[in-house]
């Protein structure tokens, strides 16, 4: 887990963000995510500067291997100094070692954030799931934490004063936003009222207005004026060219040709981010095979 340097802002992760969001889906199954719809709980992560360093650590790495239900993982962890906020050795287990920078000594209640990470790693590589290249997968990383409820924690941990700022993981603050608002959408939840930091609550809000667009691109019907009038240009386009080179730039969706005569269109599931494609005529109910989300379409 990174550790320093000036805090990045706005979306620049979010192609690796929305694949590692279906890459969940597909190695988890819509029924394994279901099981998720309980975010950890603040008073199960709770950590302050009083309580015993090693107990309280233990303690709170105890709590996220059972969110995560890893029932026979342990993790053995340890401060040491170090330039990376954290570490953990993915082995064959069930003991994983995680080393914790010496600075969380002192900002015990990020310790929760950064355990959280730690051990979403075990989680994956016992899933066998990963990105190639370091940054793909500490994307996937974050993105799962963050989608399977213990995220939340990770973006709480970012905060900014004339001083100083303080931000734990891979994705930026409206990134850690995005996939906290996705997970909220799913389950009906609202997790801004377990944040303490302030600048965590602002991000989240540009997080959960970007995550609402998703829904709302043609040829959803949920789509806006605007979009909804290129979406009828284009697809004029294509049914003059038979859906020829059909593939505007900058749009979310592509016309193919589908039967004689019957343009299809494709387009991205706005909960799981797979790619969709339902026939060119008119109003069309389509169900994600991956996600099952509904998807009212007027095509
Ligand atoms: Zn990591
Ligand atoms: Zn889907």
């Amino acid at each position: 887990m990174a550790n320093g340097g000036p805090v990045e802002h706005g979306f620049p992760h979010l192609e690796t963000v929305r694949e590692a969001v279906t890459a969940l889906y597909r190695r988890l199954s819509y029924d394994t995510v279901r099981t998720f719809s309980a975010s950890v709980a603040p008073v199960d992560v709770a950590f302050c500067d009083t309580d015993d360093l090693y107990l309280g650590t233990q303690r709170v790495a105890r709590e996220l291997v059972r969110h995560y239900r890893l029932p026979d993982a342990r993790m053995i962890v340890s401060f040491r100094e170090m330039t990376h906020a954290a570490n953990v050795e993915l082995t064959a287990g069930p003991e994983y070692f995680v080393e914790l920078n010496d600075r969380f000594r002192t900002h015990r209640r990020d310790i929760g954030a950064a355990l959280a990470h730690e051990v979403m790693h075990v989680y994956l590589h016992r899933l066998d799931l990963a990105f190639p290249g370091t940054r793909a997968n500490e994307i996937l990383t974050d993105t799962a934490t963050t989608y399977l409820g213990a995220g939340w924690l990770l973006l709480d941990a970012y905060r900014e004063d004339a001083a100083s700022s303080q931000k734990l993981g891979y994705l930026t603050p409206e990134e850690f936003g995005y996939v906290l608002a996705k997970r909220a959408l799913l389950f009906g939840e609202d997790p801004s009222v377990w944040f303490t930091s302030p600048q965590a609550y602002t991000a989240y809000g540009r997080g959960l207005a970007r995550a609402r667009r998703d829904g709302q691109q043609p040829p959803l019907t949920a789509a806006g004026w605007a979009g909804r009038r290129r979406y009828a240009r284009d697809r004029r386009h294509a049914q003059d060219a038979g859906a020829r080179g059909a593939a505007a730039d900058g749009v979310p969706y592509a016309f193919t040709a589908g039967a004689p005569g019957q343009l299809r269109v494709a387009f991205d599931c706005p909960t799981c981010h797979q790619r969709i494609g339902v026939p060119v005529r008119g109003r069309v109910r389509a169900r994600c095979g991956l996600c099952r989300t509904v998807l009212e379409c007027d095509t």
